[in-house]
């Protein structure tokens, strides 16, 4: 029965580990996967998620009953509000439904699967360049077509906004148009609130649909309502959208599957349907989301002194990506490798698109054990005190070569 299956999609990202996992070389650096270290090269549970953690352990109260289709309405509404903000008014008017989901992947496939299934879209618009999971998301929810609007100017290190311009106003109508709000992945770079204007106007004369997506709230700028406010501009501009939310990353939960997709409507009254359409997704994909997680995110979002540490939590992350930024920065212009390194510090988030052509890129593996994406996407979150010479060093002699 089985004997015809063609192998899968390669994902680079697990190929990649693997070659690094299976690599004897002492000073391997793993810059490919797209999580959070620390000085010490550690993953880091951070300790208000542990205090949490244990404070939920001896609550009698605490059981492991399934929760509702669509999740815990206390993590859907803390998570909702930490998007769209505390007095959002499209919240005080019911337009919006919160979807607990599993992940911001799980949350950009059933929102994929509600734009394909219940209102019939067809065709996909993805940033050029795009991380590339949503190639398979949108891919398994059925759309037809996916194409790419540009984004990057690669040889001036900025977002090339005549080409997305362009791409956007002659996009297909009543397309779907995935836009990260902050901390853009793979390049670091977002729009500035003026281009975000632009593109929103773009998006309302062509009638496409902006699907958010928001994996970095907080690891952009250090500042929660700034990493949201993009989402918040559109809704205030009277734009229907979804927005694909994600704890992985700023509460450190990458393994627990905790997100949540939120949809605003204009109409209130039509949010019971899309309740009830949303239900039967969950139901035919996984029935009911898991708990651990979202308790953990649910109890440290709605008490003030948890969200306070939290917080301060994001903003350790934050200070120590970028004190690895500009350690590398400041590393090559010392070694005066040929170039300009500038944009190493100037983008945010996690990577840094460092600039390299792909045959570079496997010099710099091959050669000095150093891993990156093929498009020369690095974690910077996993630079740390004891590897910085090494990187730098090594993309030195890469670029001399
Ligand atoms: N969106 C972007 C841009 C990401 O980089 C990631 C994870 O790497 C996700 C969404 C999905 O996050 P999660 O791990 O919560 O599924």
């Amino acid at each position: 029965v089985f004997s015809s299956i063609e192998p899968g999609i390669p994902n680079e990202i697990f190929a990649l580990h693997e070659e690094f996992c299976n690599d004897p070389y002492k000073k391997k650096v793993d810059l490919v996967k797209g999580a959070y270290r620390t000085d010490e090269g550690k993953p880091w549970v951070l300790p208000v998620v542990r205090k949490t953690e244990i404070i939920l352990a001896n609550d009698e109260n605490t059981f492991h009953e399934s929760e509702h289709f669509l999740g815990s309405s206390e993590f859907t509404y803390a998570a909702t509000s930490l998007l769209l903000g505390e007095n959002s008014v499209a919240i005080q008017d019911k337009r919006t439904l919160g979807v607990q989901t599993l992940g911001g992947t799980g949350a950009l496939s059933i929102g994929a699967q509600f734009l394909k299934k219940c209102l019939g879209r067809s065709h996909f618009y993805l940033s050029d360049p795009h991380w590339k999971a949503y190639e398979i998301i949108i891919m398994q929810a059925g759309f037809e077509k996916s194409s790419c609007y540009r984004y990057w100017n690669a040889e001036k290190q900025y977002i090339d906004m005549d080409g997305l311009s362009e791409d956007l106003s002659k996009a297909e109508p009543n397309s779907v148009v995935l836009l990260q709000a902050c901390a853009h992945n793979p390049t670091g770079c977002d729009p500035t609130p003026e281009q975000w204007a632009k593109i929103a106007s773009l998006m309302k004369k062509n009638r496409l649909f902006p699907f958010f997506d928001i994996a970095y709230q907080g690891l952009a700028s250090g500042d929660m309502d700034k990493d949201a406010e993009t989402v918040r501009y559109f809704v205030d501009q009277g734009f229907e959208l979804m927005c694909a939310q994600s704890f992985s990353k700023n509460f450190g939960l990458y393994g627990e599957r905790v997100g949540s997709l939120t949809i605003v409507s204009n109409c209130a009254h039509t949010m019971p349907h899309i309740a009830s359409k949303m239900i039967n997704i969950a139901e035919g994909n996984y029935l009911v989301p898991p708990l651990h997680g979202s308790r953990i995110v649910a109890s440290v979002l709605k008490k003030p002194a948890l969200f306070q540490e939290w917080q301060s939590c994001v903003k350790t992350m934050l200070n120590r990506i970028i004190a690895m930024r500009s350690g590398l920065k400041k590393r090559l212009e010392a070694l005066k490798t040929p170039g300009s390194w500038d944009h190493i510090t100037s983008q945010r988030g996690m990577f840094c698109l460092i600039g390299l052509a792909p045959a570079q890129i496997e010099y710099l593996r091959k050669k000095h054990h150093v891993y990156t994406l093929e498009n020369g996407r690095m974690n910077v979150a996993a630079l740390t005190p004891s590897n910085l010479d090494h990187v730098a060093w090594s993309i030195h002699d890469t670029v001399l070569n």
